[in-house]
């Protein structure tokens, strides 16, 4: 990454700078080792060895077999993969949380599918989700963490009660999120599908994979030359891939130690940002969300303001909020969790990553407030 003097970069949620790894990685594949993975000579197999390594290295990260990694063109492209892929095999009703990223709630909506409602915590309300599943049910989609407030939902308890009440669905976590600091493979062991992104952890961007568990029935979404078994058809990005394994593990060799000093600096930004402005709220629970993330609401402010504010302070972060047809929208997500309104509009989420420093930390709980009261004074 950059080093910005006087920049912080708190948008980690959106997008990280890409491990050196992970580069270091990908490079010999844009340049001379190019080979289409799905030819027959030595060009060609040069690229399907490094892209069946990469295959085992997402595979032993994921908690999965290498039979059972596809990979895709992003997240977006796992999760549509996942809900609609799932429902065209075996159609029924689709269930996926109230908080899910668009990539699940679109492709859910696109199927006539319905919404699960989460507590004030943002935790799936799992005696509400118990009332909707019956046996026609097909899918039942709910994320490990949350890209906006950063709540960790329980995969397992999901799991557990959609086999009971309705026993050929099949579960997706999307795991984009969660994958920065969370143990995936454990976390989201009990589900049948399993969706990640590279740029979420060092990767690049129009990569990801979806884990396929063995016996899981999926139907393409995208049709042509067969890769990935049929499941997933286009030519291999190769330097991605490769580079989305060393990301992996990259990422999985060090979360511990990130976790522990991430969520130092986030509990030290979140502490200091509460006490130094009137009417901060912090959402949800602070317990149960991921390391890298802060998200707090304020009374009478508009966070798109707040964030012009911010980036003119070299402050980088995002709202929880979505300007559609001109009109500012609080999220889906603030929404369902109970937030008012006007205190979603007010939401800012400042989100951490490995390359965050105690410099970024100290000058965003300098800008914030300022930013915050220069709003306030109109
Ligand atoms: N799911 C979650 C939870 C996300 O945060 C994102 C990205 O913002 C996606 C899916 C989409 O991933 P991609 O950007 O790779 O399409």
């Amino acid at each position: 990454m950059p080093a910005y003097l006087d920049h912080a970069y708190l948008d980690n949620a959106a997008t990280t700078p890409m491990r050196p790894e992970a580069v270091e990685a990908m490079l010999p594949y844009l340049t001379e080792r190019f080979g289409n993975p799905s030819g027959s000579h030595a060009v060609s197999r040069e690229a399907k060895k490094a892209l069946e390594e990469a295959r085992d290295v997402v595979a032993a990260a994921l908690g999965a077999s290498p039979g059972e990694v596809v990979f895709t063109g992003g997240g977006t492209e796992a999760d549509n993969l996942a809900v609609i892929g799932a429902h065209r095999a075996r159609p029924g009703t689709v269930v996926c949380s109230a908080v899910e990223h668009h990539a699940v709630l679109h492709a859910t909506r696109a199927v006539g599918g319905r919404l699960a409602p989460v507590g004030a915590d943002g935790v799936v309300d799992l005696d509400a989700l118990a009332a909707m599943l019956d046996p026609d049910v097909s899918v039942v989609a709910v994320m490990l963490a949350n890209n906006e407030v950063g709540t960790i939902q329980p995969i397992a308890g999901v799991a557990a009660l959609a086999r009971a009440r309705a026993p050929e669905a099949v579960v997706v976590t999307d795991a984009v999120q969660a994958f920065p600091w969370l143990d995936v493979a454990a976390l989201a062991g009990p589900a049948d599908l399993v969706a990640v992104s590279a740029h979420k952890f060092g990767g690049p961007k129009g990569v990801g994979a979806l884990v396929v568990r063995q016996g899981v029935q999926v139907a393409p979404i995208i049709h042509g030359g067969g890769q990935e078994r049929d499941r997933r058809s286009g030519t291999y990005n190769v330097a991605g891939v490769v580079a989305m394994a060393a990301a992996m593990q990259a990422t999985i060799a060090q979360r511990d130690d990130t976790v522990a000093r991430v969520r130092r600096l986030r509990d030290r930004l979140a502490d200091g940002l509460l006490a130094r402005i009137d009417g901060a709220i912090e959402t949800g629970e602070r317990a149960n969300r991921v390391a890298g993330n802060c998200h707090l609401t304020f009374d009478g402010i508009e966070a798109e303001a707040l964030l012009v504010l911010l980036d003119g302070m070299g402050v980088y972060a995002s709202a929880g909020s979505a300007c559609t047809s001109g009109a500012v929208e609080p999220s889906h997500v603030l929404e369902a969790m109970g937030v008012s309104r006007a205190r979603g509009l007010g939401a800012l989420r400042l989100s951490l990553g490995p390359t965050t420093t105690d410099a970024d930390i100290d000058l965003a709980l300098d800008a914030v407030p300022t930013a915050v009261a220069r709003l306030r004074d109109g």
